[in-house]
C-alpha cells in the first residue's frame, strides 16, 4: 500500500483493514479516543450493548501505529502484576470475545515458558547466555495471537456493527462539561480539519499517549521498549536453540526478555521497558515538547536516529548471545525493531 516507514520501524503484523470513509459527526452518543485494542473492542461491545446509538472512535495516527498493532501478541492467564481481584479466568474470556466477534485469531495455547537464572527445571530445553546461564524455569497457561489478525477483526466487528472510525483525527482537547466537547484535529488528504465533537460520553482510550486529556500526566510516565524480528530461521536452527516446541517465553528476573515465533519461524525477542522522557536514552534536550498531546513526544522517537539508534545493536548482540548463534543477515535490525509505547 506504499505506507512511509514508521519512525518506530516495521512491526512483523499486518492489519488487513482500512475503515471506510465518513465525515465526522456534530453529535454523537459514545466517542472513544484511541483506536487501538481497547478502544475498538469497547466501540464492538458498546454497538452490540447499546443498538442504536452512535458510536465513534477517533484515531490520531493510523490503525495498527500504536502499541496494538506492535504488540508481542502473547496472551498469558495473569496480568503483568500477577493475579488481581476479581481478574477471572482470562484465557476463557479471552476465547469467548474472540469467538463472539468471530475473529480468526491464530489463538494457540501451548503454554509460555517462564525462563530465568536461577532454580532452573530439571530438562530444560533451553540454555541461552544472557548475564548468566538462562533456562526453562517452570510452564504456565498461555500462548500466542496474530495481533495484526485480532486488531483487523476487532475493527471490523465495531465496523460492522455500526461504529464510526475515523483515522488521522485527533482529539487536541476535552472540556468537562455536558455534552463534552472534544476539539478535534483532522489530516485528511493534505488538508487539516478542525472541528468541535461534542458526546454524551467519552472514553480514552489512549494508552500511555495523551496524558493531559485525562489529567493522568502527573501520575503516569509513557515508557518504551525495543523488539527485533530475526529473519526466519532453519528447523536446524529452532531446535539449536530449544525453540522447536514454539513456545513463547518470558524471564522471571532482570534483565528482562520475553519473545516468540513468527508464523515464518523469525523469532521476536524483546526487552524491558526504558523511559520516554527524563533522562531519556534518546536525548529528551533535542527539542520533545510537553504540548498537548504526549504521543507528539513519542513520535519524535526514531529508530533510525539520534540515540535510538545505539539501542538496536546491544539489543541485537544479547539476543545473538542469549540464542548462540549468528543473527541471519537479512534481519538488519532497524529494518525489524519494534519501539512502542507502554504504561
Ligand atoms: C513491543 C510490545 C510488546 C508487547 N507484548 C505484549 C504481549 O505479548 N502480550 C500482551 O498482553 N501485551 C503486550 N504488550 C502490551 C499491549 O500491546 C498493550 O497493552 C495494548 O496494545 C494497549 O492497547 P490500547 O488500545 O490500550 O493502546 P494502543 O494500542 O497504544 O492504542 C492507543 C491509541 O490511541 C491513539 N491516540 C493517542 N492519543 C490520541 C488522541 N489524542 N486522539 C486520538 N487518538 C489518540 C494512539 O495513536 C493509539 O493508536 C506489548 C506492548 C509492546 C509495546
Amino acid at each position: 500500500m506504499g505506507r512511509k516507514v514508521h519512525p518506530w520501524g516495521v512491526p512483523p503484523w499486518t492489519v488487513d483493514f482500512r475503515p471506510a470513509p465518513c465525515a465526522l459527526p456534530d453529535h454523537v452518543d459514545f466517542a472513544i479516543v484511541g483506536g487501538g485494542f481497547s478502544g475498538l473492542s469497547a466501540a464492538a461491545w458498546l454497538c452490540r450493548l447499546a443498538p442504536g446509538c452512535s458510536v465513534l472512535v477517533l484515531e490520531s495516527a493510523s490503525l495498527g501505529d500504536g502499541a496494538s498493532g506492535r504488540t508481542g501478541g502473547m496472551a498469558l492467564a495473569e496480568t503483568a502484576a500477577g493475579e488481581l481481584p476479581g481478574l477471572g479466568d482470562v484465557l476463557a474470556g479471552y476465547k469467548k470475545i474472540l469467538r463472539a466477534f468471530h475473529i480468526d485469531s491464530r489463538l494457540t495455547l501451548p503454554g509460555v515458558w517462564e525462563i530465568g537464572r536461577f532454580a532452573p527445571a530439571k530438562r530444560s530445553p533451553i540454555s541461552w547466555s544472557d548475564s548468566g546461564e538462562l533456562r526453562v524455569v517452570r510452564r504456565v497457561p498461555g500462548g500466542t495471537v496474530d495481533p495484526g489478525k485480532v486488531f483487523a477483526g476487532l475493527a471490523r466487528a465495531a465496523e460492522s456493527a455500526g461504529a464510526r472510525i475515523v483515522e488521522h483525527a485527533e482529539v487536541r482537547a476535552l472540556d468537562f462539561s455536558n455534552p463534552l466537547p472534544l476539539h478535534v484535529r483532522r489530516s485528511l488528504r493534505g488538508r487539516i480539519q478542525r472541528k468541535e465533537i461534542r458526546a454524551e460520553q467519552v472514553l480514552l482510550a489512549t494508552n500511555a499517549a495523551s496524558l493531559g486529556l485525562s489529567s493522568l500526566r502527573a501520575a503516569a510516565e509513557p515508557k518504551l521498549t525495543f523488539a527485533l524480528a530475526t529473519a526466519p530461521l532453519s528447523a536446524a536452527q529452532l531446535k539449536a536453540i530449544g525453540l522447536s516446541s514454539r513456545h513463547p517465553f518470558y524471564t522471571v528476573d532482570l534483565p528482562y526478555l520475553w519473545g516468540r515465533l513468527l508464523e515464518s519461524n523469525g523469532v521476536i525477542f524483546g526487552a524491558g521497558l526504558v523511559p520516554a522522557s527524563n533522562g531519556t536514552p534518546f536525548g529528551a534536550s533535542r527539542g520533545v515538547h510537553t504540548g498537548k498531546n504526549g504521543s507528539q513526544d513519542l513520535h519524535r522517537y526514531d529508530v533510525r536516529r539520534g540515540e535510538a539508534v545505539g539501542r538496536l545493536p546491544p539489543c541485537a548482540s544479547r539476543t545473538a548471545g542469549a540464542a548462540r548463534f549468528s543473527l541471519p543477515k537479512k534481519c538488519a535490525p532497524s529494518s525489524a525493531a519494534i519501539l512502542a509505547t507502554n504504561t
